[in-house]
């Protein structure tokens, strides 16, 4: 199927340019600190995720950006307009949840139209908009439908055109693809990221799911215990993580512990169980003797035929993994078991000694 083209987004574009700035954010109950100080500047048209374990706070975060919950302390600010004691009907940001929270007894045009209504838009306008926010979501021949007559993306879809009719300032989703099989929410992330861009609405994702936040957010920031651990794009929190946290939250990876050998330019040598190895700084200076922990993750390790002297470890495996496009080997290099990945695996590796590169700038240095 071609992309669709969206002759509608024109005035969504227009409409929507909504910067938010949280300072200072922090929800507290009793003693459990949700939120617990949050910082964040979230652009313009950006399509910002929450990302985190469980308990992390990014729902409460997103309530309160919503206005469901107060917080104890600091500001939310959209633009230059302070809205943090604003009712959630005075934000005009549209929501969309887990479980979709569709209206079974109405049709998929009085589900989207409901917050027309509220806002006592006429009838002719109300169709024109429904209309648009269907066509956009590529829901347009379903209007009379009931929820329970569709899939589960397609209520999800509705779901979004609902949040989108009323013309947004702000989109929230909460987990939205968390109901849906795994092929089909591969298939809407490409398409809630086609839907967000098109229509250039500041949107703010909640997940715990890193593959969905890596592929398809413009920032992520990374939450734990009620705290941003690290802000960026997907590509630098993946490939730079600063803390264990994010490094292995983010993907799989192997973790050594190495002493600082020395440092010269954004070289820096070290001292591994299982042998010396160079690191890329990125700009930070580690004094000699620091102890640091490496993080490599286990695609950056290439198979070379000989031993060599430069970042190649030598050791044996002890696991194959078969995953059918890829296979994970567990390698015991210098008493540490080290986890490797493979793509395309033809047969089994045979027994004996394995020799594996890792290029310096796969080599991340953290303090923690
Ligand atoms: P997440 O969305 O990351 O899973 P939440 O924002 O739902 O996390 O919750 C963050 C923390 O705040 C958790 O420890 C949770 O138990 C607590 N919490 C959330 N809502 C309430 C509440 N209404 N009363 C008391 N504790 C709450």
């Amino acid at each position: 199927m071609g992309r669709p083209s969206f002759p509608h987004c024109k005035w969504y574009r227009l409409s929507c340019m909504t910067s938010i700035r949280l300072s200072g954010i922090q929800k507290h109950y009793g003693l459990t600190r949700a939120v617990d100080g949050i910082d964040l500047v979230i652009e313009p048209g950006e399509l910002f995720f929450l990302l985190g374990p469980s308990g992390c706070g990014k729902t409460t975060l997103l309530r309160m950006i919503a206005g469901f919950i107060d917080p104890t302390a600091g500001r939310i600010h959209f633009n230059e307009q302070d809205v943090t004691d604003s009712p959630p009907n005075r934000r005009n940001t549209g929501m969309v949840f887990q479980s979709y929270a569709l209206w079974p007894h109405m049709t998929v045009a009085e589900n989207v139209g409901y917050g027309l209504v509220l806002r006592k838009l006429p009838p002719a306008q109300r169709e024109e908009r429904i209309e648009e926010a269907l066509e956009m979501v590529q829901m347009g021949g379903y209007c009379e439908r009931k929820p329970n007559e569709l899939s589960g993306g397609q209520q999800q879809r509705v779901a979004l055109a609902r949040a989108l009719v009323i013309k947004p300032d702000v989109l929230l989703l909460d987990e939205p693809l968390s109901n849906l099989d795994a092929k089909l929410r591969l298939d809407m992330r490409t398409e809630i990221r086609r839907i967000c861009k098109a229509s250039g609405i500041t949107t703010v994702y909640v997940t715990h799911d890193q593959d969905e936040a890596l592929s398809m957010a413009d920032r992520i920031a990374v939450l734990k215990e009620g705290t941003v651990r690290q802000l960026g794009p997907p590509r630098s929190l993946y490939r730079r993580p600063e803390s264990r946290f994010v490094a292995e939250f983010l993907g799989e990876t192997n973790f050594f512990q190495a002493q600082v050998v020395s440092s010269k330019g954004d070289t820096v040598k070290l001292e591994t169980p299982a042998g010396t190895l160079s690191a890329t700084s990125s700009g930070q200076n580690w004094a000699a003797d620091a102890r640091v922990t490496c993080s490599i993750r286990p695609e950056a390790f290439q198979q070379v035929s000989k031993p060599g002297k430069n970042n190649v470890f030598s050791g044996t495996i002890s696991e194959q993994i078969f995953l059918g496009d890829q296979a994970q080997h567990l390698v015991e290099i210098g008493g540490e078991i080290v986890r490797t990945l493979h793509l395309n695996p033809g047969d089994e590796v045979g027994e004996g000694t394995v020799h594996l590169h890792v290029d310096p700038s796969d080599v991340v240095l953290l303090s923690d």
